[in-house]
């Protein structure tokens, strides 16, 4: 099986009634993108900064994050890579920051609601991408977005950076998309507002589910609910597709969800255009793509939505799909 799929290192994903996708992976630094060009990746879905931002005792400089940034475009050559910015908060500390204990972090003073009060931080962040941007093919997303407005402030401040760098003789590029997360069920359930002012979307559904279901992600007792295939968050994230498709946007998805064998065959069905997931899962994925027929998963969609339970849900994939 292994043979089978190292084959796929350098071909397209492409299912098996024609239909293509964009299978790319996650990363946390500069180093990883090594094994996301061996494991065949055609882009960087989603690249956590948080890590330039821990284990140290100050925030990273503006240098610091250029080379890092720079460096990542070039080793991908011009393949798309989605940036996200800082998404500290939750289950991610910076001890340095200083901030207050919350009674429930992950819904707390986190991620973009901390870069919209911190802004030299933010700015400084969005600076370095920036100046990045004229390396590869960058595009910058905002995480834990909850309202239209919180986007609008954050591609402000980008645009305002824009200016200022360009004023004082930087190059930039033109064709920077800013897209955003979507993880918190405000944002899946009015996707079709957003769709009109992002350049694309990506579902994280490590979030998503958690917020949708009142289930923590990292506490036990609760895993129980923790649910990628409910009806309830199948819905949502088909929501989100076809708000994105009406506005003629793309939507990705990069939360462990999309790396997902069961998963998979439904978010084919669904219409997703771009899947990130760990390097290591993408040749077994492209591999299960190129088996199926996106019009055969098609066709059980409504079905699939109108199911009672997870379990039927998976179980109908099960059946049909895997094998
Ligand atoms: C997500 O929430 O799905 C996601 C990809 O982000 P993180 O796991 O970093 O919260
Ligand atoms: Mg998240």
């Amino acid at each position: 099986q292994k043979a089978e799929w190292a084959k796929l290192v350098n071909e397209s994903t492409i299912s098996a009634d024609g239909y293509h996708v964009e299978l790319a992976a996650n990363i946390g630094t500069p180093d990883d993108v090594r094994g996301v060009l061996e494991n065949g990746g055609e882009g960087v879905g989603l690249y956590r900064t948080e890590f330039l931002y821990m284990g140290r005792n100050q925030l990273p400089t503006e240098e610091e994050q250029f080379e890092a940034y720079r460096t990542v475009l070039e080793r991908m050559e011009g393949k798309p890579v989605v940036v996200r910015t800082l998404d500290i908060g939750g289950d991610k500390e910076l001890p340095y920051l200083d901030l207050p204990k919350e009674m429930n972090p992950f819904l707390g003073f986190r991620a973009l609601r901390l870069c919209l009060e911190m802004q030299d931080m933010f700015r400084t962040q969005l600076r370095a991408l920036l100046r990045a941007s004229m390396y590869g093919n960058l595009k910058i997303m905002f995480p834990m977005v909850a309202t239209l407005d919180e986007f609008r402030q954050a591609k402000t401040i980008l645009l305002e950076e824009k200016e200022k760098l360009k004023s004082a003789g930087s190059t930039i590029s033109d064709d920077i998309e800013i897209g955003i997360m979507v993880e918190i069920p405000s944002t899946a359930v009015t996707a079709d507002l957003f769709a009109k002012e992002v350049d694309f979307f990506s579902i994280g559904t490590n979030d998503l589910i958690q917020y949708t279901m009142a289930a923590d992600r990292m506490n036990e007792r609760v895993s129980y609910l923790y649910q990628p295939y409910s009806p309830a968050i199948l819905r949502l994230v088909k929501m989100v597709i076809d708000a994105a498709h009406n506005e003629g946007k793309w939507v990705g998805m990069c939360g462990e969800m999309a790396g997902d064998e069961v998963a998979i065959p439904i978010l084919l069905g669904l219409g997703l255009d771009e899947f990130s997931m760990s390097a290591t899962t993408i040749l077994q994925a492209r591999s299960q793509i190129s088996k199926l027929s996106r019009v055969e998963v098609s066709n059980v969609i409504e079905q699939i939505l109108n199911m009672k339970s997870a379990q039927e849900v998976e179980e109908l994939i099960k059946r049909k799909f895997l094998t």
